[in-house]
Parts: structure tokens; C-alpha cells; sequence
């Protein structure tokens, strides 16, 4: 899916890609044919519950997806990542994509001082000089507010907070200035707090750096607070993309719908059960000829039989909704049945 109007090449633009893990149990889709771009200067975030394939595709976008096997279309500012060899790939990572993680301790080695880790990238990428690459790493730990940054950067990563070890593995994936950041989940262990501070700091330097920021959440505050623009996925499918104002207002597939009316509001009595979407996502090894939510789906439920067999036995295909906005629906909300072209392109300037 991809609904940007812009008529620029994307900085990030993924085509039908698909990833497959073969387990004992049988082969995992892990990702089942999602498209979408990302553009320089603004947020993609990429939204659904855990095993809807949200971090599996960001790895694949890092062609780090370990045994899986991958189809489809990566383009990072016009090059085709899909035909590059290990190699290739990793010399891309850090100097044109990096990639920060929800355990920061996961990216950074316990044995050496942040400092050092930090310096390393760029030598590594750039050949630069030992000292220039410590002020270097020294001047990007002040630019991700951590005080006293000299004396920090000579610390190891157990002697900062859960705070300032995400602000120092942030510095460090952009310490050799790439193009496109990938955030997985990069506030969920912080309290909020925390969580608005580096939320801030990342908005804050994607606007002074016009970085593409590809955020990988299942947390829709984190999505308004952020993105510009959201793909929410089901089952490693795409179920809609919107820019997220249009999202929240008027969401147009009924997992979105459900997932905005899971979030508990302010004016809830204190009793108030919590709002669970019934049912779970499918298996991932059997294949789903219709539309991965239909046994979920209170909207399908309510419809016509014929409507019905529709929903569990045609994947629905990708559909222009309204301007700027896909969906991925037979009878996407706000509209009457049959309103919306299914199986239309997109028009040419949403398709890309
Ligand atoms: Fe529900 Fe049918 Fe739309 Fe799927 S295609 S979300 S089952 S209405």
C-alpha cells in the first residue's frame, strides 16, 4: 500500500514483499505481500499486534531476516537492496539505514565504553582517525541530550539508565547520518515519561536531519504522537494505510476500528471491563484464502451471506478509499457496499 501523493521518488519504497520462515510445524508467512513507502522527513508508523509481522518487516527491510525467505521489492533512494549480496548489505546498514530496538543492551556490547562503540561505527564506515571519531561519538551523545557527554562517553552501557542507554544506541545509529531510521518499539520498556522525552528527541532530529523514520509499534499513542502516516498490518498483511489524522478520525477497516475501540478512554468508569477484540489472529501456517480477520470481524458478521463468503473466501485486494488512503477491505466502513472499486488501481499518482 502506499498512499503518498508526493511525486518525488520515495526514500524507502517496498513492493510486495513477503517473508516465509519453513518451521516443523509447516511454512510461516510471516509477511504476506505488504507495500509501502517512506518518505525523507517524515514517519511511516507500521502498527498491529505481536505476529502481525510489523518487526519481521523491518528486519527484512535491514536484510536481517536470518532464515527467511524473502520476495519482493526493497528500494532504499533508488537502489534495489534485493539484489545486493551480504556484504553489500551490511555496508549499507548504519551509513544509509540504522535501526534502534526496544532493549538498547541487545545493540550495545556490555565490554566496551559507549564512547568506543559509538566512534567505532563511524571509523568502521567512514575510515575516520581514532580522535576525530571520539569527538565525533562525544558531540553525538550532546546532541542526544546526554550531559556531561565526554565524560558519559567513557562509561560503559550498564552505567546508564534505560533513558540515556536509548538516547546513546539513538546516537549511535546516526552517528554515520543515514537516510532512513527503523524504531522497534524503541519506548515500550520506558516509562512515559521517558517515553515522551526520546519520542521528542526522535522528531527532533528527524526534522533537523529530514530522516525517514519507519516506527514499528503496537502502541497507537506512540502512532499519534509521531507518524504522519500509518500502515496498519493484520496477520502480515496490510490492512490500511491512512495519513494518521484520517486514521483516528475516521478509520476505514474494521481491525482499525476495533483496535481504536480497544484503547481505554478517559471518561470509562473505573470499572469498566477493557475492550478485547474477540477471537485470535489466525495460524500463520495455513493457509487464508479470504480476508485474514473475517472470523473476527463484527462487520462481516453483520452482512449478507453472500457478503459473508466474500469476506472468507476472497482475499480482499488493495483499494483506493479516498484521497491519500488505502484499504484492504470488501466492505470498508463509511462507505456503502460496492462504493469503494475493489480489485481498481490505485489512481497513478497514489501508486506508487
Ligand atoms: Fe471484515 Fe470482510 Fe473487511 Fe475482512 S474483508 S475486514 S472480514 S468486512
Amino acid at each position: 500500500m502506499s498512499p503518498n501523493t508526493n511525486t518525488d521518488a520515495p526514500l524507502l519504497r517496498v513492493r510486495d514483499l513477503r517473508v516465509q520462515f519453513d518451521t516443523a510445524a509447516g511454512t510461516v508467512r510471516a509477511v504476506d505481500g505488504i507495500s509501502f513507502t517512506v518518505e525523507a522527513g517524515r514517519t511511516l508508523g507500521l502498527v498491529g499486534e505481536s505476529g502481525s509481522g510489523k518487526s519481521v518487516t523491518s528486519m527484512a527491510v535491514m536484510g536481517l531476516h536470518g532464515r527467511g525467505r524473502v520476495s519482493g521489492s526493497i528500494v532504499l533512494a533508488g537502489q534495489e537492496l534485493q539484489s545486493l549480496n551480504d556484504r553489500q548489505l551490511s555496508r549499507l546498514r548504519g551509513r544509509r539505514m540504522a535501526m534502534i530496538f526496544q532493549d538498547p543492551l541487545s545493540a550495545l556490547h556490555p565490554a566496551y565504553t559507549v564512547g568506543e562503540q559509538i566512534a567505532e561505527a563511524h571509523r568502521h564506515h567512514f575510515g575516520t582517525g581514532r580522535r576525530a571519531a571520539h569527538r565525533q561519538a562525544v558531540d553525538m551523545l550532546g546532541e542526544v541530550g546526554i550531559p556531561e557527554p565526554a565524560r558519559r562517553a567513557r562509561e560503559y552501557p550498564h552505567q546508564f539508565s534505560g533513558g540515556m542507554r536509548q538516547r546513546a544506541m539513538i546516537a549511535m545509529a546516526l552517528s554515520c547520518e543515514p537516510d532512513l531510521l527503523i524504531a522497534d518499539e524503541p519506548t515500550t520498556a520506558l516509562d512515559v515519561t521517558v517515553q515522551a522525552q526520546i519520542l521528542e528527541l526522535i522528531a527532533r532530529l528527524q526534522e533537523q536531519r529530514r530522516l525517514g523514520v519507519l516506527m514499528i509499534t503496537h502502541d497507537l499513542g506512540v502512532v499519534a504522537r509521531v507518524a504522519h502516516d500509518v500502515l496498519v498490518m493484520y496477520s502480515g498483511r496490510a490492512a490500511e494505510q491512512a495519513p494518521v489524522e484520517d486514521l483516528f478520525k475516521q478509520p476505514a477497516h474494521p481491525y482499525t476500528r476495533s483496535l481504536l475501540d480497544s484503547l481505554p478512554r478517559l471518561d470509562d468508569p473505573d470499572d469498566a471491563p477493557l475492550r478485547a477484540i474477540p477471537g485470535s489472529p489466525p495460524s500463520l501456517t495455513s493457509p487464508i484464502p479470504g480476508c485474514a480477520f473475517a472470523p473476527r470481524c463484527a462487520r462481516a458478521a453483520e452482512a449478507d451471506e453472500a457478503a459473508r463468503l466474500r469476506c472468507s473466501d476472497d482475499r480482499p485486494g488493495t483499494a483506493y478509499y479516498a484521497p491519500g488512503r488505502l484499504v484492504a477491505c470488501h466492505l470498508p466502513l463509511g462507505v456503502s457496499t460496492g462504493a469503494v472499486p475493489h480489485g481498481a488501481q490505485p489512481p497513478a499518482e497514489e501508486a506508487r
